[in-house]
């Protein structure tokens, strides 16, 4: 059994619904049903094209699916939810990024881990320093490290009114 954390996104078609559903989804996939999932944070987003805000967090939970087996069901559960590949980095209703998988470094054709972005990206170090505040990267460095103060200060954190009202 490995400990793995998943970084979720989305930005159109309703997106805290879409990582309600998405959540339920890596339930089912889980170990005994258990998964632990940040708040929802919101994001503007990278890159040059001109699109809606960004909901993001980050859900962690036990699994035994080998890694490549363990894309194609994040994968499948991204299409399950109306994901149409285009643009990269363009608006999409759900993506799902393998974050880390235990303590392995994974380099492969189809699979990065730990993934390329996550040193850098605020949308997913603050989400994951909320469910894993003491941990070690495999490359040595502890996410406290990483995780400024300009990263806290440039995401919202969805108050509970946000959750429930569509945005
Ligand atoms: P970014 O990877 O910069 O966040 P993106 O999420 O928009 O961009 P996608 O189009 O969702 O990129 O994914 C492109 C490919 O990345 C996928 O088909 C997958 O094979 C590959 N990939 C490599 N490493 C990972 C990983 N750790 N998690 C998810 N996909 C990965
Ligand atoms: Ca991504
Ligand atoms: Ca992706």
């Amino acid at each position: 059994m490995t400990l793995i954390y998943v970084a979720l996104g989305a930005n159109l078609e309703q997106p805290v619904q879409q990582l309600n559903q998405a959540v339920a989804a890596l339930e089912k996939m889980a170990d005994f049903g258990e998964l632990t999932v940040s708040s929802f944070y919101s994001s503007t987003p990278m890159g040059d094209i001109s699109q809606p805000d960004y909901i993001n967090a980050v859900a962690r939970f036990q699994t035994q699916l080998a890694p490549i087996a363990l894309l194609d069901a994040l994968q499948n559960i991204e299409q399950q939810q109306g994901r149409i590949r285009k643009a990269h980095w363009g608006p999409r209703t759900l993506d799902l990024d393998l974050l880390l998988y235990g303590q392995q470094v994974i380099d492969q054709p189809r699979l990065q881990v730990p993934h390329y972005g996550m040193k850098q990206r605020n949308f997913v170090l603050v989400p994951l320093a909320e469910i894993a505040r003491d941990l070690i990267l495999p490359c040595g460095q502890a996410l406290t490290s990483l995780v400024t103060t300009e990263m806290h200060q440039s995401l919202h954190k969805l108050s509970s009114k946000e959750l429930i009202l569509p945005l």
